[in-house]
């Protein structure tokens, strides 16, 4: 879908807008979810959560964001951590260097090329100012992304905005192996907020400033990455694996440890469950790959990576990034803070080596969002809804008293609590006429919702309405929730309603 309607959607139903737009000078890059935009937010969050925490066996955390310049010296970020960044002679403006002529060669530039390189490829491809079209650079310069915090009344604590969520995971490895009766692997996993100085935010939540992650550190013996106990669940399910300089192919998992593709079958496996996770997203798998990076666009910590894409109008966008970066986190922060983060396993002493999931929320959230987005002609009219699968959309189900008189408002507020109370996601709506009612859910992605009429007064049936096919059941009021629990769980399909 045309990235305009999806922003235009976004901003019309409240679902995410820029923070603090009533100030002409805010900066860009940071944005607010509205009521139904949380809600969705939220519901990303708890399906990974569901499918990819608690079904894996990891344990969550909720760590600080604010962390000392150490922890930063320690992960490499305050040497490495750089954009390369140009300016334009002529209006000042400032552009990410690799993004610019990515844009116009239509081909993927490594960030981490040497400064000198990008700046022959910006006089090689002519590239223009994008503001200005002037074509006068600067030299290009590398620009630390970091935020930095002054902590304490005199400042004299230097402390960073955490870049990305796992570092924290990394400094309370010790402590949760302890309390885990020191078993490895051990998934420790976290959502939160992120925050980096991103020189041109754009396209909305896809590069922001401030932005939430979904993040897994999978510490293990490197000695048994072959060892995966669930490996049955997965050995047959394709991967979409698009090797360096090949199409992205279908692989089973048995074929990709088999022939070495990955470091070990643990990486596969990982890989199999993040695919099976955004499937649950509703995203096509054929809309899916995982990209082998090669060395100069891998970053700084990685060993291998194996960036998540999805292909959208705006092209394949980058939502998580698969990494494995052996031990290199634990044995930085070990020699900063010089506290021992080893482990002792059989009676060998070594440093875990890390696999890491690293998922953007926001990304997740706009790309569900434009795959979900349809526009269709019915009877002359323009309808406009979200296909979100129930586990995504921010109600599960709408209740409506037809009108407000004659004691059908109350008889459906009775209802709305009754399903309330049996911990479905209701909303409730009285104003306006019923197909205005309809048009709003169906515009925020709710799948059904029940209309309370003059009959339902008498013969206890309401009718049953199904977001995508616009089919309406009569139904029973006391075989209503089970009705929707088995809709909601794909144990009954609508049209199998009896
Ligand atoms: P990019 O190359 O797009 O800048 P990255 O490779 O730097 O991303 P990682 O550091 O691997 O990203 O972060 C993991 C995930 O966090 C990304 O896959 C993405 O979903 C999310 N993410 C990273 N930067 C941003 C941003 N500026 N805005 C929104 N999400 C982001």
């Amino acid at each position: 879908m045309p990235k305009e309607e999806t922003v235009n959607l976004a901003l019309r139903r409240g679902l995410f807008y820029p923070a603090a737009d009533v100030y002409a000078n805010a900066p860009g890059g940071f944005w607010d979810f509205g009521p139904e935009g949380s809600k969705i937010r939220r519901n990303i969050i708890q399906l990974w959560r569901s499918e990819l925490v608690e079904k894996e066996g990891f344990v969550e955390i909720h760590g600080a964001q604010i962390l000392p310049e150490d922890v930063f010296k320690a992960s490499g970020h305050l040497e490495n951590f750089n954009d390369p960044i140009v300016q334009c002679r002529k209006c000042n403006s400032l552009n990410r260097a690799d993004k610019l002529i990515a844009d116009k060669i239509d081909d993927i530039v490594p960030e981490s090329l040497a400064t000198p390189e990008l700046d022959k490829m910006i006089e090689e491809h002519k590239i223009e100012c994008p503001k200005c079209k002037a074509r006068d650079f600067n030299e290009v310069k590398k620009f630390n992304m970091m935020m930095r915090v002054d902590i304490g009344a005199t400042g004299d604590q230097p402390c960073y905005l955490r870049p990305e969520t796992c570092q924290s995971i990394f400094l309370d490895f010790k402590r949760l192996y302890q309390l885990h009766r020191g078993d490895l692997p051990l998934g420790i996993s976290q959502a939160g907020a992120s925050f980096r100085n991103e020189i041109s935010p754009r396209n909305t939540l896809l590069r922001a400033r401030e932005f939430g992650q979904m993040e897994t550190e999978i510490f293990f013996n490197p000695d048994k990455i072959d060892e995966v106990p669930q490996w049955g669940e997965v050995k047959d399910y394709k991967i979409n694996l698009m090797l360096l300089g090949k199409k992205a192919k279908g692989i089973s998992c048995e074929e990709v440890a088999k022939k070495k593709i990955v470091s070990g079958k643990l990486v596969a496996y990982y890989i199999a469950r993040v695919q099976q996770l955004y499937e649950k997203y509703n995203i096509p798998v054929e809309k899916m790959r995982f990209r082998e990076l090669d060395k100069d666009e891998k970053a700084f910590y990685a060993k291998e990576t194996w960036d998540f894409e999805v292909e959208t109008d705006l092209g394949w966008i980058e939502l998580m990034a698969c990494n494995y970066r052996t031990d290199y986190d634990l044995a930085g922060h070990s020699k900063i803070s010089k506290k021992d983060l080893m482990v002792n396993e059989g009676g060998k002493k070594f440093t875990p080596h890390v696999f890491e999931l690293s998922a953007g929320i926001a990304r997740t959230f706009y790309v569900a969002l434009d795959l979900a987005f349809r526009k269709e002609k019915r009877g002359g009219e323009e309808r406009i809804f979200l296909d979100f699968p129930a586990r995504v959309s921010p109600y599960l189900v709408a209740v409506f008293p037809l009108v407000k008189k004659d004691g059908l408002f109350e008889k459906a507020r009775e209802l709305f609590e009754e399903l309330n109370e049996s911990s479905f996601s209701v909303f409730f709506d009285e104003k306006g006429s019923i197909g205005k009612r309809y048009a709003r859910v169906d515009e925020i992605g709710v799948p059904y919702a029940v209309t309370f009429d003059y009959d339902s007064m008498n013969d206890k049936t309401v009718t049953l309405r199904d977001r995508n096919s616009m089919n309406q059941k009569r139904v029973k009021v006391k075989e209503l929730s089970e009705i929707l629990w088995k809709l909601s769980t794909q144990k009954l399909s609508f049209k199998d309603i009896k």
